[in-house]
């Protein structure tokens, strides 16, 4: 029988398993679970991380040593990409551990289709929609109540708790509990545990900083909630819930970067904010305080190109900032007012990207092709712009209607989770106005156009080659195969799936 004797376990899976991975993905931390931890830790509860993307175990051997494990109650996140993997490995572990193991789901599925989580559908206890830290508390103690009591009935009773969708009556009754208002003040959650994490095993791969000798990253989210309401955007593809903007004060920022540096080793932060300068004065004071508390730290950010100016620009430089990501989508006017409402001009992000350049800030660029009424002609704008402005790195997504994002309230209302969604390599959902195959074909044509340059080549080999042989520990050398893979095969042919050998256990 589980205890809370024994620890809460975060089991976080990958969309797909394997050491070769068909995208040069990078891995990242996930922020809830560094909150959540942090909560439950304070309230008492042990707590553990059991980290697929940073173990790459094949999936018999992952199963084999969760259950060896003393799991008082396992925590899965499940998102559009990871969905069949999560279902799979979590009825596997139902099998083995019956119905005294609580089991809880979180994450932009749990959020958007919790009701297909639990009950006699799913494998779960409960599903937490949103945010997921102050929730999972509540879900802990209720779950440890009903251990200590001998395990009675139907399982746990998370009648009340805010932010939860659970099974009653032998499961055969879904009840939606009240929605749970946002975290408002950020201040008052504890710092994010880092320490559940392997720091050593996560790298911001599309950026590099200039550190002499080993880069070890640290990871902050400044703030929550994004206004902008971009018509892709769900909390598949972002990290944070909710339209509205909330922020750890400058301070606390400030004593999360002293966090890191000091107790956690690093070097080099990654602020994953889904905008990081939106509030343009805090911006400015957040640099201001990390010039004058961690002088020899680099950076980089996540943010909008709207919100960026000179002045911001500089001061983000002077703070240590080396690499910002900005989503620019579409090299067509008409295409980004479809995609993010009121749109910059061409100059407009052609006059922001010449300054990040002039600033010694490399860019990350994000395009989509694929996306609605978008023709040919459009798309072949957005491949000549990359190439126009000229970022360090570029990502190319197909436009995916995720469920949360407006364009699945929009497009696919009645309409089912595409099993292709596990990916934004996969053109799930052809909205476009041409054929898929041409599609298929520019997005793939958009890579080899842009990388294979001379003059990207020689940057590549000039800048980041010594990044790669001095400070990357193989990783890179597993990004740079995985690109050439990427680049050159038949991506959309790919099976990523390898999970026959879960479902047999
Ligand atoms: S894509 Fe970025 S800017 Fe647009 S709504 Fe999502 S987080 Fe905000």
């Amino acid at each position: 029988m589980a205890s809370f004797d024994k620890e809460i376990v975060f089991l976080r899976l990958p969309p797909f398993f394997g050491k070769f991975f068909t995208h040069p993905q990078e891995c990242q931390v996930p922020f809830p679970i560094a909150y959540a931890g942090a909560c439950l830790k304070k309230d008492g509860f042990k707590v553990s991380v059991n980290d697929q993307w940073a173990r790459e175990e094949a999936p018999s051997r992952m199963l084999r040593g969760l259950l060896a494990g003393d799991m008082g109650m396992l925590v899965m996140h499940v998102d559009s990409m990871n969905r069949d993997v999560v279902m799979d490995t979590a009825w596997a572990v139902r099998r083995h551990c019956g119905r005294s193991l609580p089991m809880i789901a979180t994450g932009q599925y749990a959020d958007v289709f919790p009701e297909s989580l639990v009950g006699t559908a799913g494998p779960f206890d409960a599903a937490v929609r949103g945010e997921p830290e102050l929730t999972l508390v509540e879900v802990a103690r209720a779950a440890r109540s009903w251990q200590e009591a001998g395990c009675p009935g139907d399982g746990p009773d998370f009648s009340g708790i805010a932010g939860v969708t659970w099974s009653v009556a032998d499961r055969s009754r879904i009840v939606r509990n009240e929605d749970r208002p946002l975290i408002a003040g950020l201040d008052d959650l504890p710092l994010p545990d880092f320490g559940l994490f392997d720091l050593d095993r996560y790298a911001k791969m599309s950026s590099f900083v200039p550190v002499r000798g080993r880069v070890r990253w640290g990871w902050i989210m400044s703030s929550r909630g994004c206004p902008f309401g971009c018509l892709f955007c769900s909390p598949t593809l972002r990290k944070s819930y909710g339209t509205r903007y909330r922020t750890h004060s400058p301070e606390y920022v400030s004593s999360m970067v002293h966090d890191l540096v000091v107790n956690h080793g690093c070097n080099a932060i990654a602020f994953e904010d889904d905008v990081f300068s939106l509030d343009r004065n805090r911006t400015i004071e957040i640099c201001h305080r990390i010039r004058e508390s961690n002088p020899g730290v680099f950076w980089t950010a996540q943010t909008h190109l709207a919100t960026l100016d000179g002045e911001v620009i500089q001061a983000m430089a002077e703070a240590g900032c080396r690499g910002l990501c900005v989503g620019i989508e579409s090299g067509d006017e008409a295409v980004r007012r479809v995609l993010k409402g009121q749109s910059l001009s061409d100059s407009d992000i052609e006059r922001n990207v010449a300054l990040i350049h002039a600033h010694g800030i490399q860019l990350t660029a994000y395009f989509m092709v694929g996306c609605p009424g978008e023709t040919l002609e459009q798309m072949k704008k957005t491949v000549e712009m990359a190439r126009r402005i000229d970022p360090a790195m570029i990502q190319v997504a197909f436009f995916t209607p995720y469920p949360g994002s407006p364009a699945w309230d929009r497009y696919m209302v009645g309409g089912r989770h595409e099993p292709d969604m596990s990916h934004y390599n996969r053109f799930s959902v052809n909205l476009s106005a041409a054929p898929r195959k041409d599609v298929e074909r520019l997005h793939d044509r958009f890579y080899t156009s842009f990388f294979l340059r001379p003059k990207w080549i020689a940057r590549y080999v000039t800048r980041r080659l010594p990044y790669v042989v001095l400070q990357s520990r193989g990783r890179e050398w597993k990004l740079l195969f995985n690109t050439l893979v990427y680049l050159f095969a038949p991506v959309h042919s790919v099976k990523m799936d390898s999970m026959d050998s879960i479902r047999r256990l």
